[in-house]
């Protein structure tokens, strides 16, 4: 049997319906990734790093899963396209029905040419910082030797977040 591992996931999108791919995001990796073990609760932030008319809705899950960091990346990137999720290369950040990011895997350090974990910019931004507060507030950052709250405390991001309400 595969050894079972904690991955923590990032969802987010700003294409309406939001809440719906967040959902159908969720039912997908249950199928193919493994048990949502604890969700945080849905965030709504404003866009980072560009602008946009809807705001990002945004939930933490922490899933148990037999599969290995690379293989767990590719399976996210199959349900990002599943969901209708167009890339745009030219202008990097832009609108998306889902983005999924591997916020940490267990507690190692990865660094390969297509997946960096810890997420390398999970420290710089408050719509990950404050559902991992939510779900993980103890979680010790594996590179930094910080716990979430600490992360949270030290961070300097000025985009609002607040808990979306249906
Ligand atoms: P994005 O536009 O933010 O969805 O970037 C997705 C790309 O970032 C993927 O194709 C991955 O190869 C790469 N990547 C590197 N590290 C991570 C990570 N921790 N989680 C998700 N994607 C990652």
């Amino acid at each position: 049997m595969d050894s079972i591992n904690i991955a923590y996931i990032l969802l987010g999108g700003n294409i309406e319906l939001r809440e719906k791919y967040l959902k159908d995001a969720e039912n997908e990796i249950a199928k193919h990734i493994g048990n949502i073990i604890v969700s945080s609760s849905i965030y709504e932030t404003e866009s980072w790093g560009f602008e946009t008319e809807t705001p990002f809705l945004n939930k933490l899950i922490k899933v148990e899963t037999g599969l290995q960091p690379i293989v767990l990346l590719d399976k996210l990137l199959e349900i990002e396209k599943s969901l209708g999720r167009k890339r745009n290369v030219a202008t990097g950040y832009s609108s998306r029905t889902l983005d999924a990011d591997i916020i940490y895997y267990n507690s190692e350090i990865i660094n390969s040419p297509s997946l960096t974990v810890p997420h390398p910019r999970l420290h710089l931004r408050n719509f990950v910082l404050v559902p991992l507060c939510e779900i993980a507030g103890l979680f010790i950052h594996p590179v930094f030797g910080k716990t979430s709250l600490d992360l949270f405390n030290g961070c300097s991001d000025t985009l609002k977040i607040k808990k979306y309400v249906q």
